[in-house]
């Protein structure tokens, strides 16, 4: 018969085709080994038959019948069944088979995997998790020189996802954010002297976990989370004023009044203009906070920290009392956090709009997540997903410090982790599910 299965130490002898496809197998014997007890000769002693789980054919699961025969041992009583090397017994499947399962369980579903190779759900699971754990073990990305730390809501919680901003690629995931889980990871992270500029939100546990141990990183607050205090602000009083509005007043204002105003108003065209404009002369008192909003945001025009830092104060000054009480504890947050947010002028021109850019990445690919999956599971889809971290590595935008990259040994790649626009794309295509 045709050798159809390509293995060494066998040779088919029957196929049959039913729910799945059997190929039926025999050991080719050699001599007789001795024992591996006593080093005496073996003897027969009946025959095996094991079944196993191989590639597929014809579009169809395998089913390995294998007929090895036994041998016995008649002094010490040792009975023997000769190893093949292609098996992994533990998996009831070939090593073939498995690392098939191993290059594809990432990036397809384990229910599609056990259909097409008729092993359990449950196998392709445990092989997933034996690869992850390899992966965790052999795969470092490097340190970011500037990294973005996040919030994103993943498998019912939210998770802390760590980027490299320099380059626009994940670095981490950590399971919370609290300290729990922030203090360790920056205590073994390596070259933890490399990162220079951490870019986050207001969440004060995030600077008390990683001040201690990041010896050359500044903290800078990210823009967007800011400036988005001035819109919350605003949509409070927005609410105030819109449900004191006649069915009269509402027809002349027409358009959304919270579209209009909460984007910038270089953003609208001719006809929003025109109806911004009847908004603020039917809610004055809404006009009044509309400015504010807009003086708050311009604050980040400022070309330096000096010229923003009054230009701040003059908008804290102008406040007016007893009023905007929203605007009011803005400016309370902001005094909180003001070195952080201040900050923002010293650090790399980049930082908090690829911050911004990463973080809406990360969101989509979260959402196109197939359901049903386990944190851990979503984590490794996304940390190690194998395309993106192809494209990822060698993409670098900030000039590499002096000293060389330590690396931890030959079994270790260094990359930047996975790229966040190809992640998009791959979760797009349905590649991630
Ligand atoms: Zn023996």
């Amino acid at each position: 018969m045709f050798d159809l299965l390509n293995l060494p130490g066998v040779k088919p002898v029957d196929l049959r085709s039913g729910r799945n496809l059997t190929v039926v197998a025999e050991l080719i014997e050699g001599e007789i080994p001795l024992c591996p007890e006593c080093a005496k000769p073996l003897h027969r002693h009946g025959r095996r038959v094991s079944i196993f789980a191989d590639t597929p054919m014809q579009m169809q699961p395998v089913r390995l019948e294998i007929n090895r025969p036994r041998y016995r041992c008649v002094t010490c009583g040792k009975t023997v069944t000769p190893e093949l090397v292609f098996l992994d017994e533990k998996r009831r499947a070939t090593k073939r088979l498995v690392d098939a399962i191993r290059q594809r369980c990432l990036g397809t579903t384990f229910h599609a995997l056990a259909q097409e190779t008729g092993l359990a759900v449950n196998t392709i699971k445990n092989i997933a998790h034996d690869l992850i754990e390899e992966l965790e073990r052999t795969v470092r990305y490097e340190t970011p020189v500037i990294m973005g730390i996040d919030e994103v809501s993943l498998a019912g919680e939210y998770r802390c996802v760590i980027t490299n901003l320099a380059t626009n690629n994940i670095f981490q995931m950590l399971e919370f954010r609290t300290q729990d889980h922030l203090k360790p990871f920056f205590k073994t992270l390596p070259d933890r002297e490399r990162v220079e500029w951490v870019c986050t939100d207001m969440w004060r546990p995030f600077k008390r976990s990683f001040s201690q141990y990041l010896p050359n990183a500044r903290l800078v607050i990210d823009k967007f989370h800011v400036v988005k205090m001035a819109s919350e602000a605003l949509e409070e009083e927005r609410k105030k004023y819109q449900s004191t509005l006649t069915k009269d007043e509402r027809l002349h204002v027409k358009k959304s009044i919270r579209w209009l105003t909460l984007k910038r108003p270089g953003n609208l065209s001719a006809a929003e203009q025109k109806a911004l404009e009847a908004v603020r002369q039917t809610i004055p008192a809404l006009a009044i906070a509309y400015d504010f909003k807009e003086a708050f945001f311009r604050i980040y025009d400022n070309p330096n920290k000096a010229s923003a830092m009054h230009a701040f104060e003059a908008w804290e000054n102008t406040l007016p009392e007893n009023e905007l009480e929203k605007f009011h504890s803005l400016a309370k947050t902001v005094h909180n956090h003001y070195e952080d947010i201040f900050a923002y002028w010293d650090s790399p021109s980049r930082i908090t709009n690829s911050y911004t850019e990463c973080l809406n990445g990360i969101i989509k690919v979260a959402n196109r997540m197939g359901r049903g999956y386990s944190y851990e599971i979503i984590r490794a889809k996304t940390l190690y997903a194998k395309h993106a971290r192809k494209v990822g590595s060698g993409v670098r935008l900030i000039p590499p410090s002096e000293t060389p990259i330590p690396t931890k040994g030959t079994s270790e790649t260094v990359e930047y982790g996975p790229h966040i626009p190809t992640l998009v794309e791959i979760a797009d295509s349905g590649g991630l599910d």
